[in-house]
């Protein structure tokens, strides 16, 4: 009954249009209806293919539909999907340990999105700060960093610099001081006795993949080491293989006490976060005093370990990497030959492409490379985010590269 699929399907513009009256407005997709995709494409409702370099903010950093995660994940939901930790599964205890592993840090805690990560590390740096470090009670404050984004809970927009982010949203959260990004004597400055923890991003992502300078980590590390406050590092779009290192600080080959993680941990499949850190810090917390449903539930731990098992084969690093320097030359090339480009900033296949806002936003940007097969987002009104899955081949990085060099010559 051809006839009745065809009348029951609609089109793009009419799903577009469908959504507006029941869906909130909380974001703006670009017009582009996808259904169906396989590594670095997305096919949309009429059958058009798009390259996808955005890849989920990150969390499809192994492409959409990796055969090896959807694998993990079929395999997974014939045996037991959901447990809630009242009980044990068997799935837990091996991603828990290889997640140590590959951090270099003890412990685990496992939630479901960013945000509950760092929420919960919110939460055990202020009952570290309590317990071992002896601030007084209630007093314990968090240094942040300008420009930052952490999430969208109340507490986190608590300690955003982004006016779109908190407006409305108050009263907010106290015990945060916010010093400029990639400044070192600003933070010592903003230390003392009731300092928790300093919580940065290792790069700036949703600010615009800003990149801090050189030994600016090691700084960070060296300075709570020695102020006796724990550094949290929000790996959760900068980890996982993203800058051609399984983390951002790794390029420093700094260990920070606790690590984020999440995006990419969930293969693209299903929401996995994590808190990893040294067992003095995760070590704080009893039974009752933190939890989540479908935190650490068989199929993310499943899916989980299968990414895992992706990372530890150093591959994704290494294309990162190796494609993070074509991806660096092709900007390099379109910034030098003029255009709309005004500065960029790369590491691994990951970027931040600032164009000059006279010759459109990024917005219209995004649309232009819409238009021409790219899909890209804009971030800070003129700033075009790129982060292809690092499953992405030479040839369709090209390909993309061409499509920028057209919408922004
Ligand atoms: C995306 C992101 C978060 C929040 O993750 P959600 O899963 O969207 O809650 C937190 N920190 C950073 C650095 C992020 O990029």
């Amino acid at each position: 009954m051809t006839t009745t699929a065809t009348t029951a399907t609609r089109s793009s513009a009419q799903l577009i249009r469908a959504e507006a009256p029941v869906l909130a407005h909380n974001y703006h997709p670009l017009p582009v209806v996808v259904a169906r995709a396989e590594g670095s494409w997305v096919e949309d409702v009429e059958g058009r293919r798009y390259l996808d370099m955005l890849a989920g903010y990150s969390a499809l950093n192994f492409g959409h539909r990796h055969p090896a995660l959807v694998d993990a994940a079929h395999r997974q939901l014939d045996l037991v999907t959901l447990t809630s930790r009242a009980f044990h599964s068997d799935r837990l205890a091996g991603f828990a340990e290889r997640l140590a592993g590959l951090t270099g840090l003890d412990m685990v805690l496992p939630m479901n999105t960013g945000a509950e990560a760092v929420e919960t590390a919110v939460k055990v740096a202020r009952k570290w700060a309590y317990e071992v470090k002896g601030v007084a009670p209630d007093r314990a404050t968090i240094v942040v960093a300008d420009g930052n984004f952490h999430g969208r809970t109340t507490t986190i927009v608590s300690f955003s610099t982004d006016g779109t982010a908190r407006s409305g949203f108050g009263p907010f959260t106290p015990g945060f001081r916010v010093v400029p990004y990639d400044d070192l004597a600003a933070l010592e400055a903003a230390i003392d006795e009731t300092t928790a923890a300093v919580l940065i991003e290792p790069i700036q992502g949703e600010a615009g993949v800003l990149i801090p300078g050189d030994g600016y980590l090691t700084g960070v590390r060296e300075l709570t080491r020695r102020t006796g406050c724990l550094f949290i590092a929000d790996e959760i779009q900068s980890g996982l293989g993203r800058t051609g290192r399984t983390l951002a600080v790794d390029h420093e080959s700094v260990v920070p006490d606790v690590l984020l993680l999440g995006k990419a941990l969930g293969g693209g499949i299903v929401p996995v976060s994590a808190v990893v850190a040294r067992r003095e810090v995760l070590g704080v917390l009893r039974p009752g005093e933190h939890g989540s449903t479908f935190g650490g539930n068989p199929l993310a731990a499943a899916v989980g370990s299968a990414v895992l098992d992706l990372l530890e084969t150093g591959e994704y690093q290494r294309r990162a990497a190796g494609l993070g320097a074509v991806l660096d030359r092709g900007l390099a090339e379109i910034a030098r030959a003029g255009g709309a480009v005004t500065a960029y900033r790369a590491r691994g296949l990951w970027a931040g492409v600032d164009v000059d806002p006279a010759l459109g936003t990024g917005r219209q940007i995004s649309e232009r490379l819409l238009a021409e097969g790219v899909l890209v987002k804009d971030t800070h009104g003129s700033t075009i985010r790129l982060a292809p899955p690092l499953t992405i081949t030479e040839e369709e990085l090209d390909a993309a590269l061409a499509a920028l060099r057209k919408v922004l010559a």
